[in-house]
């Protein structure tokens, strides 16, 4: 495995090896990323207000000034209040995993982004397979409530990822492409600096498969290079693309390794205080 400071820089892919300019962010982590890394826990439909609260004030107790990434967590929609007083004043970002693309309305058991700012959120998931799959989300629809959100100013975590019969008949590219092309249908290039972007193939999600770190590296590849070439190298080089599906603190290194890989979307390990706080400093667990 090579350290990424010491990878031979003729070896970078083009729109990272010739970004440069305001766009670029330092290197983190003395290697050569562009971007900070990401690490964000979907709770899921997971714990009451009093047990999200008690992780809340856990993880902040936890992590210190020298904490590398972006913190994220996203609780169920009925703890975002209580978590936000929690997280007040520190650096931990709070996401919902939903919105509706409506400001509001005539939509019962539906949340707004105006109720998500309200409440405290800076981020939202959008477009999780488990919304594409479970609750028929299209990526049309996916579309409009990534609109939503920029307008909202929050920021959206983009999700896009292949089911196994796709890659099994060959389909990941052709399917990434169009959650790409139909999800960011219109998107200017600020649109794009400010959104995050999650790839997890969803035969990964929750099964305790994780794809080999060079298999989500092409992935993670294939979207760089699909935003480069409609946005531009610097753009592409400044967004960060998460990896998500069954990542633990046993695996997360060798992911973070990765040059296209900024960051991880965590759901079951996200949900205790310990796996998640050895998650956001994986740069302990080996040198990465
Ligand atoms: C997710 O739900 O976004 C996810 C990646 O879940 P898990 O980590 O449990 O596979």
């Amino acid at each position: 495995m090579i350290h990424p400071s010491q990878r031979d820089k003729e070896n970078e892919p083009a729109y990272r090896r010739e970004a440069s300019g305001p766009m670029c962010r330092p290197p983190f982590l003395g290697g050569n990323k562009m971007v900070r890394p990401v690490i964000a826990g979907n709770w899921k439909m997971n714990k009451t207000v009093a047990e999200s609260v008690d992780f809340a004030k856990g993880l902040r107790d936890a992590l210190t000034a020298a904490t590398v990434p972006e913190v994220i967590i996203a609780p169920p929609f009925t703890s975002l209040g209580a978590v936000a007083e929690v997280l007040r004043g520190s650096s931990i970002r709070l996401a919902a995993q939903n919105l509706h693309e409506a400001p509001k309305g005539a939509f019962t058991g539906e949340i707004s982004a105006g109720m998500l700012s309200g409440a405290g959120c800076t981020h939202v998931i959008i477009g999780h397979s488990e919304r594409r799959t479970l609750f028929g989300e299209t990526d049309a629809r996916v579309n409009l409530k990534l609109r939503t959100a920029l307008a909202a100013t929050l920021t959206p975590i983009f999700c896009i990822g292949e089911t196994l019969q796709e890659r099994e008949e060959n389909r990941m590219k052709p399917v990434i492409e169009r959650q790409l092309k139909e999800g960011l249908n219109n998107f200017s290039a600020d649109d794009i600096s400010r959104l995050l972007i999650a790839y997890e193939p969803v035969w990964a999600i929750g099964t305790g498969k994780t794809a080999a770190p060079a298999q989500a590296e092409e992935v993670h590849g294939l979207i760089r290079g699909w935003i480069a070439d409609r946005y531009g190298k610097e753009r592409a080089a400044g967004i960060a693309i998460l990896y998500g599906g069954s990542v633990t603190p046993k695996n997360v290194v060798d992911l973070m390794r990765q040059p296209d890989i900024d960051g991880a979307l965590v759901g079951g390990a996200s949900l205790e205080v310990a796996s998640f706080v050895q998650l956001v400093e994986y740069q302990n667990i080996q040198g990465v």
